[in-house]
């Protein structure tokens, strides 16, 4: 098997927020995997679960009504933790299952085989199951070839995690900044929130190619990548649209903010040394800045804002930053200078402690800032008014009160 995962569940959970799967839609690549479990062992139920803070999500089911159940009592869970699978032979007569609400009621359970869903660097992100209503044996050669469809679905998972991101520099490749860019437009014109795009060019970049060769603009390519990467929040897009062209988008962001981020990404680019035989190298970036206004209605009519500002900065001389727009400066309102406190994304496990700590519900961490929290529970009807939010790895323990509650989803403030 791979290597040793590092990170415990906190790390799972980084890795399995890597692939961004959770709550995705079905597709028909998963589920023919699923059915093809099903036909292979002659069982009528198999899924690709995939496990959080507080559920077992399943990405494919065949033969499953469920999409979704809570993660405690999920077999997976355990199975997740097996080095190489978990085989039920009859779930009733083993003493770890007989109790279990899955085989004592739906989808009553009796045989169970379950393979983790491993990550290259190890870490255990779900299962692929098959199960029957009926007791079974299952042979090493069912296990292998169980073993190989887990591998399978792994691949395709790794495959679309790759094709997301620029081999190079790491950041999002060119079409999915644009899938990202276009939800994060149409959930802004939806809302009426700001979002704000920088185009970012490197200066002479050729120059640099020409004079210290190509495996050193190579560098200097991702060194940029780093150090802008850096300086944003997770929630931005941040993308490489072209060879030495990068974009960011910054959602709850205004023309202001949005040049003082730039600034910040040229100062950052500005310090830059990268070694090369010839000794540190230097260089600089060129930036255009556009926010969303009443003139633009997709997300080609942002980009090429911010592209004309980026000509514009090319043309006053490289290594600055310019707002398009009539305003060219940046604004000093009271307004400007200062992002909202928006929520950073997160995948993290964590319980709600109620009752003075009598009851604990398990739940996952979506989203998170000094204010607030954004969870997900499998019954946000019956939580109450006001608890304590532990998020054990981080050794974070804060009361709370629910400001907004809807399907699954639990929104606090931090008192
Ligand atoms: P300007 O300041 O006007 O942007 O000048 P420039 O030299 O950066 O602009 P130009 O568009 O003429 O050149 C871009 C260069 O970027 C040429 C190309 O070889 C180089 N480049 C593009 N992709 C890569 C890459 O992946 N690696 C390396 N090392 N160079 C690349
Ligand atoms: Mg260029
Ligand atoms: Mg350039």
């Amino acid at each position: 098997m791979g290597r040793e995962a590092q990170g415990g569940e906190a790390g799972r959970l980084v890795a399995l927020d890597r692939y961004d799967i959770l709550d995705t839609p079905r597709e028909e690549g998963f589920d023919r995997i699923t059915r093809l479990t099903r036909r292979i062992f002659d069982v009528p139920m198999s899924t690709i679960t995939l496990i959080d803070g507080h559920r077992q999500w399943f990405k494919a089911r065949s033969g499953v009504e469920a999409c979704e159940t809570a993660r405690g009592p999920a077999l997976c869970n355990v199975a997740m933790r097996e080095p190489r699978i978990l085989v039920v032979p009859d779930a009733r007569a083993d003493a770890r299952f007989c109790e279990n609400p899955f085989v004592t009621g739906p989808p009553r359970i009796r045989f169970y085989a379950g393979v983790p869903l491993r990550t290259p660097d190890g870490h255990s992100i779900g299962t692929l199951c098959a199960m029957d209503t009926r007791p079974r044996a299952f042979c090493d050669g069912e296990a292998e070839t169980l073993a190989d469809l887990s591998q399978i679905v792994m691949g395709e998972l790794e495959l679309r995690r790759v094709a997301m991101t620029d081999s190079l520099t790491g950041v999002l490749s060119r079409r999915a900044f644009r899938d990202e860019g276009a939800r994060a437009l149409a959930l802004a014109l939806r809302y009426g929130h700001p979002l704000a795009c920088i185009m970012v060019d490197l200066d002479h970049f050729k120059a640099v190619n020409d004079g210290y060769g190509h495996p050193a603009g190579d560098r200097v390519l991702s060194a940029m990548a780093s150090a802008c990467r850096r300086e944003l929040r997770t929630s931005d897009a941040f993308g490489r649209v072209g060879g030495e062209e990068f974009a960011v988008l910054l959602p709850h962001t205004d023309l202001a903010s949005a040049m003082m981020v730039a600034e910040k990404l040229r100062a950052a680019i500005a310090q830059l040394r990268v070694a090369t035989p010839a000794g540190p190298l230097r260089v600089s970036a060129s930036f255009g800045v556009a926010a969303l206004d009443a003139t633009v209605t997709e997300l080609d009519g942002l980009l090429r804002n911010a592209d004309a500002a980026l000509y514009a900065a090319k043309a006053g001389g490289r290594d600055r930053c310019v707002a398009h727009g009539p305003s060219r400066e940046p604004a000093h309102g009271p307004a400007s200078g200062r992002r909202p406190a928006i929520r950073t994304r997160v995948l993290k496990a964590g319980w709600l402690s109620l009752e003075g700590g009598r009851t604990r519900v398990d739940c996952t961490v979506r989203s998170l800032s000094d204010e607030g929290a954004g969870l997900k529970v499998m019954d946000a009807g019956v939580i109450p008014e006001t608890f304590e939010l532990v998020i054990e790895a981080d050794h974070f323990s804060r009361p709370c009160h629910v400001v907004l509650r809807a399907d699954g989803h639990l929104d606090v403030a931090f008192r």
